[in-house]
């Protein structure tokens, strides 16, 4: 059986671009730009509770990446190193080189450079750190929204969670429909390029892990303020749209985590601005309410009634 180092070398020392000093040592040596401040964020992934131990080892590489990478979006920070971490219940080579093509076929992508971390046995665990640069002054945070601010959310919500009440039985999609919902919930997309593009835009972001009205409510809570969002603005896939008015659509689009789409908000002088930019990046950006005095999150549905979120059973969900 080949020896941790083994394992390392073959699997997860793919050459470093921008960093001084990667693997080999007893610490890796980075350099952060000029004027830049160092964004931090780490995520731990536990099969069984955030992946299912069955699930297939590219898509769960390129979870835990994206996910990280999707906490250094809503920051909007421009992703630039991460460390893995790794238990493993064996060495299992076939999975641990499908493991690594997803996480390193999108680190890849993103310039991200892999320099450490460490692998022991145990029950499948996977733990990463990411680190971005975003200029200093620049970042985005949760406490930053202001009363008369305009909420948005890009792409489309709810879906991830639809591909997970197929799996439950309470609800039963085509073939295609469920391959579109469990790419969502699998491979989900980071909002890299959109958090840099909302610096100076955006007043406060987060990203949807939780559901939309946990972490819109993350937002509200540390800006002090309250958020209305409307029912019917949420944005929805076409297969979403069919679920839309019925009890499973709305919790999944109001409740549903997973989606790793952006939240913002934004002073209304900038929609022209988010239009415009929506349309370069090809990705909808939807105004979806407000902010106002006061706290919470109040959702309002078609009729202009507030939407009960405990009544509909949401209190499972977050
Ligand atoms: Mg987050």
């Amino acid at each position: 059986m080949p020896s941790e180092f083994e394992l390392i070398a073959r699997y997860f020392s793919p050459p470093t671009d921008h960093t001084i000093l990667a693997g080999g040592d007893d610490a890796a040596l980075i350099e952060v730009s000029p004027g830049m401040a160092l964004a931090v964020s780490t995520d731990m992934l536990v099969a069984g509770r955030h992946f299912f131990e069955d699930a297939d080892p590219f898509s769960i590489g390129l979870k835990s990446l994206a996910v990280n990478l999707s906490d250094l979006a809503a920051m909007g920070a421009t992703p630039r190193w991460a460390t893995l971490s790794l238990a493993i219940p064996a060495a299992d080579e076939q999975w641990l080189a499908a493991f690594s093509s997803g996480f390193l076929s999108l680190a890849r992508r993103y310039r991200v450079d892999l320099i450490g971390g460490d692998t022991t046995r145990g029950p499948l665990t996977i733990c990463v750190q990411i680190m971005g640069e975003v200029p200093q002054g620049l970042a985005l945070m949760r406490s930053g929204a202001q009363t008369g601010d305009d909420v948005w959310v890009s792409g489309t919500l709810g879906d991830a969670t639809l591909a997970l009440a197929h799996l439950n039985g309470e609800i039963a999609l085509s073939p295609e429909e469920f391959e579109s919902a469990k790419s969502r919930l699998e491979r989900p997309e980071a909002r890299v390029a959109l958090g840099e593009a909302l610096r100076g835009i955006a007043s406060a972001a987060i990203d949807i892990s939780d559901g939309f009205v946990a972490d819109l409510g993350h937002v509200t809570e540390r800006s002090r303020v309250r958020a209305i969002a409307h029912l019917e603005a949420i944005p929805r896939s076409p297969l979403g749209l069919r679920y839309k008015d019925l009890p499973v659509g709305q919790r999944c689009a109001l409740a549903g985590g997973d989606d790793y789409e952006l939240c913002f908000t934004s002073a209304p002088v900038h929609r022209a601005r988010l239009e415009e930019l929506a349309r370069r990046l090809q990705l909808p950006l939807t105004r979806a309410g407000r902010i106002e005095a006061g706290e919470g999150v109040l959702v309002i549905d078609a009729q202009g009634q507030p939407v009960s979120l405990r009544e509909r059973g949401f209190d499972h969900f977050g």
